[in-house]
């Protein structure tokens, strides 16, 4: 027995020294606006107005288990539920992000900020890392730039292509993505630990219009957190062509050649309330990870 106590210790501590104790936590995988969805008469979205479940805003954590910390990319207005989750499942207390990320200035992305305002928690510099632009909207609108002013939040400006570390073995790296940029530009995150890359674009307009190739990316990454917002065109009775996302449809396709192994590095994420991939026994989740691709949930833990 105590020999068998020695190894546990023993491996506990050489990942200790190792540091290799990070790994990428998800708080949320619904579109912005979340579900259910305002006003949305559907049956999936009613059910979730009558009894509560968990499905909050995307959102992921990476968690450094050994030294009880963690960063947070996006402040959904799940904001709340998702720090609350955390602490349930993870640290057993309440623990504020080191720092948090944000990719771009649509709600489902930063309006979970006001949390750490005056009205709400009341934190003191917490780091905010941001693009340029997004640093400038939050500078100089109210109300979020009342949180800079009376230093709740300590906006850190990332640039496009340059790297900062984190935690113990956590660099990020902003990379541009196209995107309706009516208030800030858009980033998608690559975030690269001791053993593993993962690539986090939570909304993007289409593939086509990047200049990279998604094919190339899914080789280089161990994850991607891709953009599902829509499975296909026919899920809402809107113009489509005003809310530009890659189809999941068109992203199986585009990527239909690959190995199962490099499908298997995609998750999707970022699922409107209309997309029935959000139902883990929806037949849309059943085709989707039959074709070799995983749906990003709740509670996923992925080691970096
Ligand atoms: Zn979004
Ligand atoms: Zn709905």
């Amino acid at each position: 027995m105590i020999r068998i106590f020695k190894f546990f210790f023993f491996f506990s501590f050489i990942n200790f020294v190792n540091g290799q104790s990070e790994y990428i936590y998800i708080l949320g995988n619904v579109q912005d606006a979340g579900l259910p969805h305002i006003g949305c008469q559907h049956a999936f979205c009613k059910d979730k107005f009558n009894k509560f479940e968990e499905y909050f805003t995307t959102s992921i954590a990476v968690v450094d288990s050994v030294n009880q910390k963690y960063i947070l990319f996006e402040a959904s207005p799940d904001l709340p539920y998702q720090l609350n989750y955390l602490e349930k499942k993870i640290f057993k207390k309440f623990i504020l992000p080191e720092s948090v990320f944000i990719t771009h200035a649509h709600i489902g992305h930063y309006a979970g900020l006001m949390y750490f305002g005056r009205e709400a928690l009341g934190s003191r510099d917490l780091k905010v890392n941001v693009l340029p632009k997004m640093a400038n909207f939050l500078e100089t609108n109210g109300p979020w730039n009342q949180l800079v002013d009376i230093n709740n939040i300590k906006i850190q400006e990332l640039n496009f292509g340059k790297q900062t570390n984190h935690l113990n073995n956590i660099s990020v790296i902003p990379i541009k993505v196209p995107h309706r940029d009516e208030y800030s530009e858009t980033a998608a995150y690559e975030i690269t630990g001791k053993n593993k890359k993962a690539l986090f674009i939570p909304d993007i307009d289409k593939w086509e219009k990047w200049d990279k190739n998604l094919i190339e990316l899914v080789l280089k990454f161990d994850y991607l957190f891709l953009d599902a917002t829509f499975y296909d065109s026919k899920e809402i009775n809107r113009d489509i062509s005003e809310i530009p996302h890659p189809l999941v449809s068109e992203t199986i396709s585009l990527l239909e050649n690959l190995s199962v192994k490099d499908k298997n590095k995609v998750y999707f994420i970022h699922m409107n309330h209309t997309n029935m991939m959000l139902d883990p026994k929806s037949d849309l989740s059943e085709y989707v990870t039959s074709k070799g691709f995983n749906i990003a949930r709740l509670g996923l833990k992925l080691e970096l």
